[in-house]
């Protein structure tokens, strides 16, 4: 379907001239639009370099010498200036070349439509012409046949008139012979002129017009292509995908690459390394007390009758401040967790984690060192409090004169130049945990020693904080010595000196330096601190024994944790003895210390003579009096006021969980599977739920909270007066959870007081917010008490 074959009509010759001029304005339109981009390009350009210019004035450079952010970003400015003048270059080119074709082609496409209208025109012309030509000839034919006519019957009469002769024939005939010829020649001129239309008429609709018309569709098309071309060139500048704008783009990742954290500051810190500060020591100037003929004596408190009272006050205050200190850190610990525990459920919003949990460590620290300012005091005055025994309270202002030599206490420093083995160092802490490890290194130089165990075989390690925790093993050397990158040495603890000592990083690439020795803490016992005597119970994680401590004789209970076990079960283990150390209430069982010195790790708790709660009940059902159950629900119910009070979930409240101690104190026991939070949400599956005490919510959505505890508590009551009963029994726990889905509860034990059974009612309430809180329960349990002491008094 070419122009030739189908635009001949004269409507259509009017349309293609309109497309051109159509055509035409659409060529002015991209004209003005690219005029206006390479514009906005050159200013867009300008903008880039300025901002370029602004982005290198990088501020006291000097200081920021060696920063791989500086290189990263000047790098980034230079390839942003690249990314300017590459966008100008473009632009130009744009100016130069597109524009430049799209002028030239706007100037040949108008041209090529005038020489089209022309070349129509004459041609239709021409035609025009041959046509009013044949009519004028067909008019002469007409004139010169009626001359013709004429003449002939002039001739006619002249001859029939005068006979055959005569001048006067002779001038007819002889203008009748004219007429004649005239006539003839026209007549030919006509048939030839015919004959000259009849093909020009041909040739112009199948020759000269189709012709006109294929060269005119040859011509635009041509300038399609062009046309094409020119803005094929104009998305080329325009590209920002181009493969030198990827070139910009890869030098720039590449440059972000060199930016390492761990980097960042070596150049500054070689720059300016400093020794850190020697310790100073703080000396009781000794001259003070010359003149109290040894009634005072230097670094040493004086208890008398002047002080014990001021003394006693103070320990307490000081006792009072250490369970703050301890419940803020217990706080910290717990929003700590709970950071972890939701930055292993996303990754988003690492960077806004990351202040809070070290300004949590920070505050940490302080409480720390409050609390061992306090702590250090406290034992000062015990001390000097214990040597007074049941002696008298010496007198103040004896004017006895008693030259006693001078006892002076031995520094708080960390002796790290005494002839100690590793064992007896304060910063050896044995088989501590990693976790644990890392809970006490705080600061960067923060260290200890520690001992682990991989493949069966026992390593030791030096623990660092340096911008994180860093594990260091102590490599044995063929001779038997120790190092790590330095030198070696004949004991662990002088290479620990040694790098101590020298202020040399422990490797190289950590840079790690150890600035402060991290003591022991104060429940952190040697193994052989305590003699297990007998056996008295088995735990899910090893036997419990009754033992003594040996430095006081004190009776103790033992849970020991069976050396097979795998590193997550054993902490696990001490998770129990973390949660415990913070707690002291008489309903609470003690923690006097765990014992991480070597294996087996051990956690060392009050003796609780009674043992097991359930067991005592079963085996004393008998004598048992309901008075005593009530005291023994009261026991469990300030227990875990306490605990509520500590936003502490026990989660395995039960009575055989519980101990019995002296005159039936009942004291909550096994905090295995505690957690410090207010609401803790199950996420590792429900293995081992003790389904039968567990509340609906905890059961079907892992959502512990202290009322779970009190649904807990309640079934506790049940067992308590059933006096050892088995809740639900007969049933299987699933049916059991069904059962009680669908509105069943247990009936009460024989016995029961009704208002304890309503207490236990409530407490197994479906919804956990229409259970009472422990505060309430024990302000119901103890009303209960009074009253049933008084009707039996
Ligand atoms: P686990 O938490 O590993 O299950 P338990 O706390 O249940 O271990 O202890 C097991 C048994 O050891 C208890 O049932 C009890 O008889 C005894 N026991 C545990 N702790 C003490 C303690 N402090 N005093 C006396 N006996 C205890």
């Amino acid at each position: 379907m070419g122009f030739s074959t189908t635009l001949q009509g004269r409507s259509a010759h009017e349309a293609l001239l309109m497309r051109q001029d159509a055509e035409l304005r659409l060529l002015e339109t991209m004209k003005r639009c690219m005029i206006l981009k390479v514009r906005c390009d050159r200013e867009y350009a300008v903008a880039l370099s300025a901002a370029v210019t602004q982005g290198l004035k990088i501020d006291r450079s000097d200081e920021l010498s060696g920063s791989l952010v500086v290189a990263a970003w000047r790098s980034m400015m230079e390839e942003l200036d690249n990314t300017s003048k590459l966008i100008k270059q473009n632009a130009d080119s744009i100016e130069s070349k597109t524009l430049d074709a799209l002028n030239t082609m706007y100037t040949e496409k108008r041209k090529a439509r005038k020489q089209y209208q022309e070349e129509h025109t004459r041609i239709a012309q021409q035609f025009t012409h041959l046509s009013e030509d044949v009519t004028r000839k067909k008019v002469e034919y007409q004139k010169y046949l009626e001359l013709y006519k004429l003449m002939r019957s002039r001739f006619e009469e002249h001859y029939v008139k005068s006979g055959r002769g005569g001048r006067k024939l002779d001038e007819v005939r002889d203008k009748y012979q004219k007429a004649c010829r005239k006539l003839h020649l026209t007549h030919n001129e006509y048939v030839l002129l015919l004959c000259e239309a009849t093909e020009f008429e041909k040739d112009f609709r199948t020759v000269l017009l189709p012709g006109l018309l294929e060269y005119q569709q040859s011509v635009q098309e041509g300038y399609i292509l062009a046309w094409r071309q020119l803005l094929q060139e104009l998305v080329q500048f325009s590209d920002f995908t181009s493969e030198k704008y990827k070139e910009i783009q890869k030098r720039i990742e590449n440059s972000l690459e060199s930016v390492k954290h761990t980097e960042e500051y070596n150049d500054f810190t070689e720059k300016h390394k400093t020794t850190p500060n020697d310790p100073i020591k703080f000396n009781f100037d000794d001259s003070l007390v010359e003149e109290s003929a040894g009634k005072l004596l230097p670094n040493e408190l004086t208890v008398d009758n002047l002080t014990v009272e001021w003394l006693r006050t103070k320990l307490s205050e000081l006792e009072t401040s250490i369970k703050e200190v301890q419940e803020k850190k217990a706080t910290i610990n717990t929003s700590n967790h709970e950071m972890l525990h939701n930055g292993k459920n996303s990754n988003s919003d690492l960077s806004c984690r990351l202040p809070i949990a070290d300004t949590n460590k920070k505050e940490l620290n302080e409480l720390k060192c409050q609390e061992r300012k306090m702590l250090k005091q406290t034992e000062l005055i015990k001390s000097a409090l214990n040597e007074l025994g049941c002696e008298e309270v010496p007198s103040g202002c004896d004017l006895s004169i008693d030259n006693q030599p001078f006892i002076s206490n031995s520094s708080e420093q960390v002796a790290l130049s005494t002839n100690k083995t590793l064992m007896d160092e304060e910063w050896f802490h044995g088989v501590l945990p990693r976790e644990e490890v890392v809970r006490l290194l705080t600061q960067d130089g923060d260290f200890l020693v520690r001992e682990t165990t991989r493949n069966d075989e026992c390593q030791t390690v030096l623990s660092v904080c340096w911008g994180g925790h860093k594990h260091f093993i102590v490599q044995t050397t063929t001779e038997g010595l120790y190092r790590f990158e330095g030198p070696a040495f004949p004991s662990i603890r002088e290479l620990i000196l040694y790098q101590f000592n020298g202020g040399l990083p422990v490797t190289g690439r950590s840079g790690a330096i150890l600035y402060k020795p991290i003591p022991r803490e104060r429940w952190e016992l040697n193994n052989d601190d305590v003699v297990l005597l007998d056996k008295i119970g088995r735990g899910n994680f090893g036997d419990v024994y009754k033992a003594q401590l040996k430095s006081t004789g004190q009776d103790v209970a033992v849970k020991t944790c069976r050396v097979t076990l795998p590193e997550d079960h054993k902490k696990k283990f001490l998770q129990e003895g973390r949660i415990l150390k913070q707690y002291d209430h008489p309903n609470i069982v003690k923690l006097i210390g765990i014992c991480v010195q070597k294996q087996p790790i051990m956690i060392v708790m009050e003796l609780v003579p009674g043992g097991s709660l359930l067991t005592f009940l079963r085996k004393n059902s008998t004598i048992l009096t309901e008075g005593q159950l009530m005291n023994m629900c009261l026991d469990a119910s300030a227990g875990m006021r306490y605990l509520e009070s500590k936003n502490c979930i026990h989660r395995d409240l039960a009575a055989r969980n519980c101990l019995v101690g002296y005159s039936n104190t009942v004291k909550i026991s096994d905090f295995g599977m505690s957690r410090e939070e207010e609401e803790y949400i199950v996420s590792d599956g429900m293995k081992q739920i003790p389904i039968k005490w567990t509340a609906p919510e905890a059961l079907n959505f892992g959502k512990y909270t202290s009322l779970c505890d009190v649904w807990s508590y309640g079934i506790l009551c049940w067992e308590i007066f059933s006096r050892g009963g088995t809740p639900y029994s007969g049933l299987s726990n699933s049916k059991a959870r069904e059962k009680i889905d669908s509105g069943y509860r247990m009936p009460a034990p024989e016995n029961t007081p009704d208002e304890m059974y309503r207490l236990m009612l409530r407490c197994w309430e479906y919804q956990p917010e229409n259970r009472p809180n422990f505060e309430q329960i024990f302000t119901v349990v103890d009303t209960l008490c009074q009253a049933y002491k008084i009707s039996f008094l």
